[in-house]
Formats: C-alpha cells, sequence, structure tokens
C-alpha cells in the first residue's frame, strides 16, 4: 500500500478536474483520492508542494533510434522525407542487433520513465535482426518497470524473407510476449513499402489475434501519390480495403489525408497519433488535427517526453488555427492514456479515480499562480515540465524516485548506450543508401 499525500491532484485531464487529497494506492490500484489520512500500514510520499497528474503515454515511439542521438553523416543533405529515410532511418536500422536493440530500450525507456512517460507505445525495425527483438524490448522495458504495447514494423522495402520474418515476429510476440506490462499489436511501416499481399497478412494477424494495426500513414505527400499510382486509391481506401481501418488500429501522422479519407478514419473509430516536433522537423506539412475525433500524441521517436511534445503541439496547432487553446492539448493527452487503455483493457487508464491502473507522476510543481481545473491546460502548456518529474508509479509500483531509476542505474545504462552506439555508428557509416522509394510524384 502506497499514498501519495498532500499533494494537488489531477483527476481528469479530459475533462480537466483538480483537486486536493491523498491519492491511496493499493495492489496496483487507485483505491482513492480523499482528504482521509493514509491508511495503516501504508508508506506514505509526502507530496505536499507538488502537483500528483496520471503517467503520460507516448502513443508512437521508434525506441530503436534511441542511439541515433548525434550519430556522424557525411552525404548529401536530404532533400525530401524519402532522402531522409534512405539515407538515414534505413541505413540505422538495417545496422542494428540484439545488443544495440536492448541498448536502445534501456536507454530510450529510462529515458521516459524519468520524463514521466509510464506507457510506450513502440513501432520497431531492425531488418538485420527480427526474430525475438519484440521479447528482447519487452523484458528490458518490464525490467525498467514501464508499460509498453510493442510491435514489428512490418515492410516490403528489404525483401519477401524480411516481410515474413516481420510478421512472424508480430505473431510469435502477440502469442508469447504479452502479460504483465506488455501488449502487443501489429506494425507495419507504410502503404508505400507494403504490397497487398502482406499487407493483407498484417490485417489478417490482426484480426485473429484481437488487435490493432499500427502503422504510418500519409506522413508525407509520397505516401499517398504512390497509393493512387499504385492502386488507384487514397492510402485509407486502401487500409479499409484490406480489411486493417477498425477502432483499434493506430493511425501515425495523418498529413496528408484528403476529406474522403478524413470521414473513413471517422467512421472506422480508428486513433490517429500526431507527432507535432517529428513533422517539422522532417518539414513534411502540418496534419489536420482539428479533423479526428480520436486523436493521440507521439513522440516518434525523438525522445519519451511528452511535456515537451505536447508543448510543441499545442504551439504548432496555434499557429495554424488560433482557436485552439490549451484544453486542445489536454484532451490530445488524454487521447493518448484512452488509446493505451484500450490496449490494457483498461478504460481508467489516463485517470486517477478509484479502481483506475496506479500509473502516476509526482510533479515538483509549486505553482506561482493558483492551479484550478479551469486553468489547467495553460499551467501545462506553459510550466508543466520534464524537469519537474520527481517521482514516477507504475501499475503501483514506485519506478522513479527523487528523480532516479528505483530498478536500475540510470548512468549504467547511458554508459552501455554510449559503448553500443559507438559500434552502431561504424556499421551504419558501412551501409549503403537504401535504393527501394515509392512510385508517383510526391
Ligand atoms: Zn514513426
Amino acid at each position: 500500500m502506497l499514498t501519495l499525500e498532500g499533494g494537488v491532484v489531477v483527476t481528469s485531464l479530459d475533462p480537466p478536474r483538480v483537486r486536493r487529497g491523498n491519492v491511496s494506492v493499493d495492489d496496483g490500484r487507485i483505491v482513492e483520492v480523499s482528504d482521509r489520512p493514509a491508511p495503516e500500514g501504508a508508506l506514505v510520499v509526502d507530496c505536499s508542494g507538488c502537483v500528483v497528474i496520471p503517467g503520460n503515454v507516448c502513443a508512437h515511439h521508434h525506441l530503436y533510434s534511441a542511439l541515433a542521438r548525434g550519430m556522424p553523416y557525411d552525404l548529401a543533405p536530404p532533400e525530401n522525407f524519402v532522402q531522409i529515410l534512405q539515407r538515414v532511418w534505413w541505413r540505422l536500422d538495417r545496422a542494428l542487433d540484439e545488443p544495440s536493440n536492448r541498448a536502445s530500450a534501456l536507454a530510450g525507456g529510462a529515458d521516459a520513465l524519468l520524463a514521466g512517460t509510464t506507457t510506450i507505445v513502440d513501432h520497431h525495425a531492425s531488418p538485420g535482426a527480427i526474430d525475438g527483438q519484440l521479447e528482447v524490448i519487452g523484458t528490458t522495458l518490464s525490467e525498467l518497470g514501464a508499460r509498453a504495447v510493442l510491435c514489428y514494423e512490418v515492410t516490403d522495402r528489404d525483401g519477401a524473407e524480411r516481410a515474413a520474418a516481420g510478421i512472424a515476429e508480430n505473431r510469435r510476440h502477440l502469442q508469447r510476449g504479452v502479460g504483465g506490462l506488455v501488449r502487443g499489436m501489429v506494425g507495419a511501416h507504410a502503404s508505400f513499402t507494403l504490397w497487398d499481399a502482406t499487407l493483407d497478412a498484417c490485417a489478417g494477424l490482426a484480426k485473429e489475434s484481437g488487435v490493432g494495426i499500427h502503422i504510418h500513414v500519409a506522413e508525407d505527400a509520397a505516401d499517398e501519390a504512390d497509393a493512387r499510382k499504385r492502386f488507384g486509391e487514397p492510402v485509407l481506401q486502401r487500409l479499409a480495403d484490406a480489411g486493417a481501418l477498425d477502432a483499434r488500429a493506430l493511425l501515425a501522422h495523418c498529413v496528408h489525408v484528403d476529406g474522403s479519407e478524413v470521414e473513413l478514419i471517422g467512421a472506422s473509430g480508428a486513433t490517429v497519433v500526431h507527432n507535432a516536433r517529428s513533422n517539422m522537423n522532417n518539414r513534411v506539412g502540418h496534419a489536420p488535427v482539428g479533423s479526428f475525433p480520436r486523436l493521440a500524441l507521439g513522440t516518434d521517436g525523438i525522445d519519451g517526453d511528452m511535456f515537451a511534445e505536447s508543448r510543441a503541439a499545442l504551439w504548432r496547432a496555434r499557429e495554424a488555427d488560433p482557436a485552439v487553446g490549451p484544453g486542445w492539448l489536454l484532451a490530445a493527452v488524454a487521447g493518448s492514456a484512452r488509446f493505451a487503455g484500450a490496449c490494457f483493457d483498461e478504460p481508467l487508464l489516463g485517470r486517477i479515480e478509484a479502481g483506475a491502473p496506479a500509473d502516476l507522476v509526482v510533479l515538483d510543481y509549486d505553482p506561482p499562480t493558483p492551479l484550478r481545473s479551469d486553468n489547467l491546460g495553460a499551467h501545462w502548456a506553459y510550466g508543466f515540465s520534464s524537469r519537474l518529474v520527481r517521482d514516477v508509479v507504475v501499475a503501483g509500483e514506485t519506478v522513479v524516485r527523487d528523480r532516479m531509476l528505483v530498478r536500475a542505474d540510470a548512468h549504467e545504462i547511458r554508459r552501455l548506450a554510449r559503448e553500443q552506439a559507438a559500434r552502431l555508428w561504424e556499421r551504419i557509416e558501412r551501409t549503403p543508401v537504401h535504393v527501394f522509394g515509392p512510385a508517383g510524384d510526391a
């Protein structure tokens, strides 16, 4: 039993609700938020002067990019999104092996937990080492104490054998890797790197496993141009025809969708993950975020910091539409938790109320202005940040205490990561530019 005592508690983000109280936790769940003193025998954590919020969810991550920070690049600068993939990410992913996958999951998982992100929805690719890698990542994240929804990113860009291995890896994970804090989806890269038979196989596996497909959609105009040229229809229609578009689906980006596709997404119940910083960094355009009834936020591998991500998303959305305000940000953060909650069959994930899973973050935030339900969004946007994260609880267990990982040594993780990064970077330099590209004019 654990009681977080005396803090200001954000019991819900959508609608925003803030109260003062003690959060009691038992057996991985919240028992109550009340004014009552801690029950006898409970471990009491003083949260006075702090704000207690639900754990953040990163709804689209690529932990495999954790060792990419600062890697050398001596080719001509990429001029468009496809060249970014061919020259950067599709060289990195082919150079990954099991030790670097594990180091990436350790470094990225630690980074996320220390930033107050309790659930990572990951999209993994390592074409040179596919078999068993989701187990490596799942085990690593469980050791740290993070919640995870994992999948392997199936693609035809590296040939039929690796496409089949990707599907088999998703199947293996869904049959044997889920349980505890780990769940699964079926990963697929993007329409423009998938032949029909491969997409059909992904959709079939998702259906038979009772999970959704996690796929990049219309991140760049090239994906839409390819679908129209090769299949005579927009990306979303192609996914719908394959049976891949349903309420469990997770669609990353959706920057270049047209009106018919927005309607398809709305009718399907699928969740769109917006990755504002990545979209700006790759110069792919701004997604029509106001058009999607179920919106979540992801970092697309930049880091595990949902405070930074949500803040950037708000500012970019406001730049496009002055009607967007901090309430939009809170709803999007809550949307990420709603999606993760569906994966775990935990509809209360992302709330602090009786019966909800105890995924909690204590922020060392003593607000310089009154903090209330009606201005929580503004405090989130202009005051909250990952540097305030003091304690993190996942499923009732404290995994970050006083800014330190409880189950692992962050310095040792980073030492190992630097060692693996040096090896990985050498392999990347020997890996040629990928020749695969989409059909059609972007
Ligand atoms: Zn992505």
